[in-house]
């Protein structure tokens, strides 16, 4: 798969010290060639090639990264680009309700996507109303009204010789009862055929047109191949959206879909599916996906790598200072610069296999709080710095309002230090430098 052949590709990178014009010639074209086995669309792979090609043969410098590091980041950073750059965030109305249209092929995930929608929504605080607009599906109706009840949502639905068989006259009736009973939003679940069909074609752009759309949502199976890059452009011609879910996440091997489609239509990805149960479901992240699809544990190495030809040095000063106990705040102080330097703690982590898991944690994690810690040993003397013995009542005071914190905040981190310190000098001695003050000690 993709993944498997573009972590080859740059295997055959590694060691290199610097590479030449072919060597980064040669890695393209094995780039080129795991994309198009990936059903990712030529005009895709050649724009995204070509910006490698060209970054790489350029003269961008990253003294933390050798040569082959900086092609990895190159690539991640293109596949972040195709797949949109930013996340794209849902857009709601001004004035509710906002309506969400939901187009696509048969089978593609609407009406599952629909219900996943409403769930997610009204956990966020939203009313949505599904509104069953495939007419055409003998069980369609039914299999929403089941899918809205999974959800917790109201469905509308046509009355029994009101409405049926004309979808746009229901979406009409939906928006209407929806502002009536308050429903903040509307998302409109409409009939998809097999294949690309004018009849389905014409009835979209009806409903679109009778509901005016805050979002009219392109649902796509990520599995359909080199197929997804000609569907998604017939329903830009004949419906027009404003957004794309990708579904089958959970089932796609080669990415293509994903890499393809944006990039094609100038449509971002807002949503992804990646399973059949209403909470399979996740507002895309470009980085994220171009994370997956690089092969986390190859960002890991890569990070691994550069970290450590950094700090090398420096950590084995450190460790030293642990072992015979000459550790001071100062030195703590500039640990935590240098981490800073890093750049943001959160997304280096955010880069490492595993850290979907750490999510929660990552988001408890406050980074401002390395920021406090910061001010407080900068308001301190050098001599207390070096001796943080010499910190008694009415220096903290001082220490506490000089960084604008609080004395209890002072006494918290002098206690982590002393204890981290005395940690570290047990761990120094088996020779694992680590940096005291970043978890729970
Ligand atoms: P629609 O015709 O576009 O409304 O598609 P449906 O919502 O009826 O979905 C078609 C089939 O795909 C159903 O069996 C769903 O359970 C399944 N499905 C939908 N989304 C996903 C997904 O993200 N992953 C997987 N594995 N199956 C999905
Ligand atoms: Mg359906």
């Amino acid at each position: 798969n993709l993944t498997d052949r573009l972590a080859d590709t740059f295997k055959n990178l590694r060691g290199k010290g610097k590479l030449s014009p072919a060597d980064i010639d040669g890695t393209v074209r094995e780039i080129r060639r795991a994309l198009l086995d990936a059903d990712v669309a030529l005009d895709v792979v050649k724009l995204f090639t070509g910006n490698v090609r060209e970054r790489a043969l350029g003269d961008e410098v990253n003294k933390a990264l050798n040569p082959a590091q900086q092609v990895v980041q190159i690539v991640n950073e293109e596949l972040i680009g195709i797949l949109g750059g930013e996340q794209r965030r849902l857009q709601f109305a001004k004035n509710p309700p906002t309506v969400i249209m939901l187009a696509g092929l048969q089978g593609a995930g609407k009406t599952t996507l629909a219900g996943k929608l409403a769930k997610w929504l009204a956990g966020e605080g939203h009313t949505p109303l599904l509104v069953a607009a495939d007419l055409q599906r003998p069980n369609a109706v039914n299999q929403l009204q089941v899918v809205g009840e999974q959800a917790g949502v109201q469905v509308f639905a046509p009355e029994p010789g009101n409405g049926v068989g004309n979808p746009v006259k229901v979406s009409k009736d939906a928006i209407k009862f929806a502002k009536d009973k308050l429903h903040d939003v509307v998302i409109v679940d409409t009939a998809g055929r097999l294949g690309v069909d004018a009849d389905m074609m014409k009835q979209a752009a009806d409903i679109r047109k009778a509901v005016d759309p805050d979002e009219v949502l392109f649902v796509i199976d990520a599995m359909i191949g080199q197929d997804a890059v000609a569907t998604a452009k017939a329903f830009q011609e004949g419906v027009d959206f404003t957004g794309v879910v990708l579904t089958k996440l959970d089932g796609d091997a080669r990415g293509g879909a994903a890499l393809s489609v944006a990039s094609v239509t100038g449509r971002p990805i807002i949503f992804a599916s990646t399973g059949e149960g209403l909470d399979d479901f996740e507002p895309f992240h470009p980085e994220r996906m171009a994370s997956r699809i690089l092969d986390l544990g190859d960002i890991l190495t890569l990070i691994e790598q550069a970290q450590k030809n950094f700090d090398e040095e420096e950590s084995r000063k450190v460790a030293e200072k642990f072992a015979t106990d000459t550790f001071t705040l100062e030195d703590f102080l500039g640990q935590m610069q240098q981490i800073k330097k890093m750049g943001s703690l959160k997304s280096l982590i955010g880069m490492l296999p595993g850290a979907r898991g750490m999510k929660e944690q990552l988001d408890n994690f406050d980074e401002s709080e390395l920021t406090r810690t910061e001010a407080i040993i900068q308001s301190m003397t050098r001599a207390e710095r070096q001796n943080p013995k010499l910190l008694n009542g009415s220096r903290r005071l001082r220490i506490a309002r000089g960084s604008g914190t609080s004395v209890t905040e002072v006494n918290a981190l002098v206690n982590r230090f002393e204890q981290a310190a005395k940690m570290m000098k047990t761990v120094a001695k088996g020779g694992v430098p680590q940096i005291p003050g970043m978890g729970p000690v």
